[in-house]
């Protein structure tokens, strides 16, 4: 059975100011199984984020329905851990107390959380680093103690907006490496928000490939390729070009048909 179910999912939003309406998502379907690595790639404002938002409970379908577990979402819960692009760390706590922040709010002795935390930082790669605070780290750093937050929870499933978006080049295919590594360990579930083809094609086991305006599915890929990926190979550039071709927009192919006639 699925672990999250999409089913003819549309969302619309007020637009107020003009007087109309916003259709995000048009007739979104989608299924995800247990231990998948789904990416949600598509340009800005495709409504990405708005299906991570209600996968993780924080809005809510016009019409359709959004389940996890078989359950039809309606509020945030912990089965669903969320890791934004900004990590939204406690500035005035150490990183071990971070990452147990959750435990803390149900009442988990400290001795409990700061045991229980451990598991995570070593998971994510941050031992020795239990007592520094975030304004001591590195911006990846900090998106690490972000995801150990999350994994703490043992969640089913693991929902991520961009995580990498404001880090640098090779410190974000440095965190790709770390986080399939985790999520190998850690045997979750994961739905990954990227507009970055190479991020997509490098992560997922699968690559929703989304329009704009409205939001809708083109093609939800299998990708077939070894790990680690190597964004040089061949295969890789198989699968790059196949969705180029897709997010290119149809007025665009139908100009470069135009051009090519005229050259012929
Ligand atoms: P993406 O994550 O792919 O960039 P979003 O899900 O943020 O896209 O947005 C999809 C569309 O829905 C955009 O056109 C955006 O302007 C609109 N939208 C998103 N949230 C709201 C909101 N709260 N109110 C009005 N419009 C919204």
């Amino acid at each position: 059975m699925a672990v999250i179910s999409i089913d003819r999912v549309s969302r619309l939003f007020d637009d107020a100011q003009r007087g109309n309406s916003v259709i995000a998502l048009d007739e979104v379907s989608i299924e995800v199984a247990r231990n998948d690595f789904l990416c949600l790639l598509g340009p800005s404002g495709c409504g990405k984020s708005t299906l991570l938002n209600m996968i993780a409970g924080f809005d809510h379908p016009s019409k359709g329905v959004v389940s996890v577990g078989g359950r039809a979402i309606a509020k945030p819960g912990a089965d669903r851990g969320v890791v934004f692009q900004q990590a939204n760390l406690m500035p005035w706590l150490p990183v071990w107390e971070n990452v147990a922040f959750h435990l803390q709010m149900t009442g988990v002795k400290k001795a409990e959380r700061r045991e229980r935390a451990q598991r995570f930082i070593e998971m994510v790669g941050l031992r020795g680093f239990e007592n520094h605070f975030p304004s001591e780290l590195s911006g990846g750093m900090n998106q690490r103690v972000g995801i150990a937050r999350a994994l703490l929870m043992n969640p089913a499933v693991i929902l991520m907006d961009e995580p990498f978006g404001a880090l640098d080049e090779q410190t974000k295919m440095d965190m790709h490496g770390e986080l399939v590594r985790i999520w190998r360990e850690s045997g979750s579930t994961i739905v990954f928000v990227t507009h970055g083809i190479d991020e997509a094609l490098s992560l997922g086991t699968h690559v929703a490939v989304m329009s704009a305006r409205p939001g809708r599915i083109r093609e939800l890929m299998a990708i077939d390729l070894d790990r680690p990926r190597d964004p040089t190979s061949r295969q890789f550039n198989d699968y790059k070009r196949h969705v180029l071709h897709l997010l290119r927009p149809e007025d665009a192919k139908e100009r470069m048909g135009a051009v090519k006639l005229k050259a012929a």
